[in-house]
């Protein structure tokens, strides 16, 4: 893995949110972004060679509406950047790792992204995002 390529955070308003996060880092997100097929939309800080990305649920099924009605606001998942996705899900796998989604869907920010279960993670819900060509 290249990199932490960034944080994601479960909130509850998006724009109270991004308001928050701009006094916090000092200058504003760069993009807003809804993927809808996963129920949410998105917004983007960088911060150095890292970002931050706030999610805020679109509707009640979307996983992130599930995540904040169970653990409230907070850190909801750590990316790490990988230049050969297929590859890594497949060294993850045979290290033990839990898959949630072994093919690769389109996330936010132009990657595709899997996710491993916080189970096989220590309670952490990781994601894998590769830089779509
Ligand atoms: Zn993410």
């Amino acid at each position: 893995m290249d990199k932490i390529e960034h944080i994601g955070i479960a909130v509850k308003n998006i724009t109270e949110a991004n308001k928050v996060y701009k006094s916090l880092l000092g200058y504003e997100h760069y993009k807003t972004e809804s993927v809808e097929r996963e129920g949410v939309i998105t917004s983007f800080f960088k911060c150095g060679e890292s970002k931050i990305e706030l999610l805020e649920a679109t509707n009640q099924n979307s996983p992130i509406a599930r995540f904040i009605e169970k653990k409230g606001e907070g850190i909801h998942h750590i990316a790490f950047s990988v230049s050969n996705i297929k590859d890594e899900i497949k060294r993850l796998k045979s290290e033990g790792f839990t898959v949630i989604n072994e093919e690769p869907k389109k996330g936010a920010d132009n990657k595709l992204v899997v996710f491993l279960h916080p189970k096989s993670t220590n309670g952490v819900l990781i994601e894998l995002c590769q830089e779509i060509e």
